[in-house]
Formats: structure tokens, sequence, C-alpha cells
């Protein structure tokens, strides 16, 4: 028999060694994780006492298999995110950009020096590192960014600002994209710097009173006349393309990430409504009520069925950029419509924090527009189609 939340048994077609890491992540969540959320949410703090607890479990730098990381396959990976957002998108993403827009572009352009000294660090979360791309007025269009680097003497000096920040008012480490050349409009002299926390200059401001990702840390990072040495750059980086790389690495772990969200709001609804009273039998046992959760399961069931899918391509490297697309917008989407028809089944009693659904249905808002928004993804697929690119300059 089928899991009431895994309709197709895509649980069948997984390796035991998925399956082990899965379950590991899950018992962290149950154990560690949701005691807390509900808590931390409505405080509006991230609990960074779980930082070295997901360093334990390996998840952090997971996909590398370098410098004591654990060297995960993307499926595996991807399991154990879905289980962090089962408990909250805001935790998903602390690992996701330790990993995904820090470790990843660490490994994949920076100098041996610079992977030694950092990786290991931010492997066990001594070091927290945040990615610095978007800014006040440059967000889908990141070609359009401002902050400018300068070489001077043997380094650069850093001036901008960025915002939008996850990890960022904690961070250590931060990756700073900038541009090389003030009259560049296409991106193409964007690299990557690395900022250190205390360097003059360099404050990080957190961003409060959010209604989205309240147990996520969001800054905004201003670069006033930061000056770095020459080994703050990472030699790798070439151009827009080279941040751009670090965001589908992100995007690809998200399209599975969320079903942990969708998992975590349909279960308690199925719960409720097996239990609430309404014209004298549960709710579960009316018409409407079923169809919409015949509908959600479904269409979680299809989303889970859609970044596996993607996850088998990525062993493969087959995984091209219009399936990343793909698997954010429609997977987002799906889960996003799938935490707000939850609420609307517990009523009244879906917009408190006795159930995590509201809370889940906050944070996909932020999932939504986040790592490229859902319509431009939407325009990458039209311009795959079309060979018409919409959103170009
Ligand atoms: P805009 O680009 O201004 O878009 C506004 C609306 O216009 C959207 O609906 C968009 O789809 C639409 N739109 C834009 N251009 C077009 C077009 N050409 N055609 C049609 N519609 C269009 N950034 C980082 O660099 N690092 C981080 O760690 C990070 N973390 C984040 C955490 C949170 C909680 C949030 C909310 C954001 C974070 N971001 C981060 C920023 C995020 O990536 C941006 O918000 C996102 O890229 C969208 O940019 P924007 O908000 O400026 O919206």
């Amino acid at each position: 028999m089928p899991h009431p939340l895994d309709l197709l048994d895509v649980d069948d077609t997984l390796s035991d060694d998925e399956r082990a890491v899965r379950e590991s992540a899950r018992r962290f969540v149950d154990d560690h994780v949701l005691p807390l959320m509900a808590a931390a949410y409505r405080d509006g703090r991230f609990p960074w006492q779980l930082a070295p607890g997901l360093a334990q479990l390996g998840l952090l730098g997971a996909p590398l298999s370098t410098h004591g990381c654990a060297g995960l396959s993307p499926v595996a990976y991807w399991l154990a995110l879905a289980e962090l957002e089962r408990a909250d998108s805001g935790l998903r993403s602390f690992a996701s950009v330790q990993t995904s827009l820090v470790m990843f572009p660490l490994s994949k352009f920076g100098s041996e020096a610079q992977k030694d000294r950092w990786l290991p660090q931010l492997r066990d979360a001594s070091v927290v590192g945040c990615f610095g791309l978007t800014e006040p007025d440059a967000g889908s269009d990141p070609a359009a960014l401002r902050t400018l680097a300068t070489p001077v003497g043997a380094g650069w000096k850093l001036t901008g600002t960025k915002r939008w920040i996850t990890n960022g008012t904690r961070a250590d480490l931060a990756l700073i994209w900038a541009k090389t050349a003030a009259a560049d409009v296409d991106g193409k002299s964007i690299r990557g710097f690395l900022v250190q926390k205390g360097t003059p200059g360099f404050s990080q401001t957190a961003i409060v009173h959010k209604q989205s990702f309240r147990c996520s840390d969001t800054a905004e990072l201003h670069l006033d006349d930061v000056v770095v040495g020459a080994d703050a750059l990472l030699p790798g980086t070439r151009g827009l393309g080279s941040a751009l790389s670090c965001l589908a690495e992100a995007r690809s772990g998200i399209a599975m990430g969320v079903t942990g969200a969708a998992d975590a709001c349909l279960s308690a609804t199925l719960a409720f409504v097996a239990d609430r009273p309404s014209f004298g039998r549960p709710l579960a046992g009316h018409q409407l009520v079923q169809e919409k959760l015949a509908n959600m399961a479904v269409d979680l069931s299809m989303a889970k069925l859609l970044s596996l899918r993607m996850g088998r391509l990525k062993e493969q490297g087959k995984l091209q950029p219009v399936q990343i697309s793909i698997g954010k917008m429609n997977n987002v989407r799906t889960c996003l419509g799938i935490a707000r028809t939850c609420r609307e089944l517990l009523g009244a009693n879906g917009i408190t924090d006795d159930y995590p659904v509201m809370r889940h249905m906050c944070n996909l808002e932020t999932v939504y527009t986040y790592e490229g928004t859902h319509d431009v993804h939407s325009l990458v697929v039209g311009a795959f189609l079309t060979g018409h690119p919409a959103f170009g300059r």
C-alpha cells in the first residue's frame, strides 16, 4: 500500500543509502528541530544551536567529496533537504546557502589555499557563510548590480550594498559578487570576493519585521570602501555566469526541498480533518474536502516524481538549466498551492501557530520569489520553447 504522502511509491525507487540519509535527517528533525520551530518563528530568530547537529549529520557541503565532506549523491542530499524543509524552509535555506552558495563556489572557483582554509570550517559549521548577489535595485536582473571592485595596491576596494542576504548577519564569511568595470552593463566583469566579518567598512544589518522566513537570518550588507587582499578574489570566477552556476546548484535542491514543507502541511491537515466534526461527521467525510485532499496528494506525488527525475539526470551529468527552471517553478507553485489549501481546510485554526501550515505557507512565498522568481523561470522555459528570450535588454 502506498503512503498517503507518496501515492506513486517514489520511495520504492530509492537506494538503501538514500533512504538511510533521509532517515538520519528525519530523526534529527523530529527529535531536535520540530520541538523548537514554532517558537523560533514566533520570536523571529534562526535556531543557530542546530548548526553543529547539521554538520554532524554531514549535511553541510554534503555533495562535495573533498576536505572531509560527505560526497552524497544529489538525491540523497535533496531528500535530507526535504526533511529540513519539513521543519522550516529557513532551516533548509541555511544548509542550501552554506552548501551550494558558499562551499560549492569555493570548490569550483577557489584557489587551493582558499579551499584548504575555508571548506573544513564551513563543513563543521565553525564558520557560517553567505552569498551576496542581490542588491536593493538588482534582483531578477543581477547584471544590473552596482557593487564595484576597484584594484588598490595588491588587492581590491569593494563599494556597494547587498540586500536580502540569507545567513547575512551571522556570516563570518561573505561571498560578494561585484563588477570590476564600472561601465559593464551585461555583467561580464562580475567576479566573486571573500569578505570576512569585521573587515573595516563591512557591516551586516538584520532585516526585521518579515512576515515570511521569520526564522531565517536575512541581512543587508554594506561595503563602504572595504579593502581586501588579492587573495580575497575567487580566481576562477568569470562574469555573471559563475554566480548563476551556484544558483543552479541551489535551485535543483529546492525542487525536492519544498516537498518537505508540503508533506508537513498535508499530514497535519489529514490528521485535522479526520477529527474535526462538521455537520454530523468528520470533515474528512465531505466530498469537497476529499476532492481537495485528492488533488493535493496527486500534485505532491507528481512534484516528488519530478524532483527525483531531476536528481537522476543530475547523477548522470545531464541536468539542463531549463529542467532546473521547470523543477523550481512547478514544485514551488505546487507546494505553495498545497499549503494554501491546507490552511483553508484548517479553517480558523489554520491561522494559528498550533499548526505548522501558515508558517510553511508564508515561507513558501519567499521560496516562490528567491533563487529566480516564478515568472523569471517561466521566461527561461518560454525562451527555450520559442527561441525568443523575453527578459533580455
Ligand atoms: P524583482 O526582480 O524586482 O521582481 C519583482 C517582480 O517582477 C517579480 O514578480 C518578478 O517575477 C517580476 N519581474 C522581474 N523582471 C521581470 C521580467 N523581465 N518580466 C516579467 N516579470 C518580471 N539574494 C542573494 O543574493 N542572496 C541570498 O542569500 C538571498 N536570500 C534571500 C532570502 C529572502 C528571504 C528573500 C526574500 C530574498 C533573498 N534573496 C537573496 C534575493 C532574491 O533572490 C530576490 O528577491 C529575487 O531574485 C527577486 O528579486 P527582487 O526581489 O528584487 O524582485
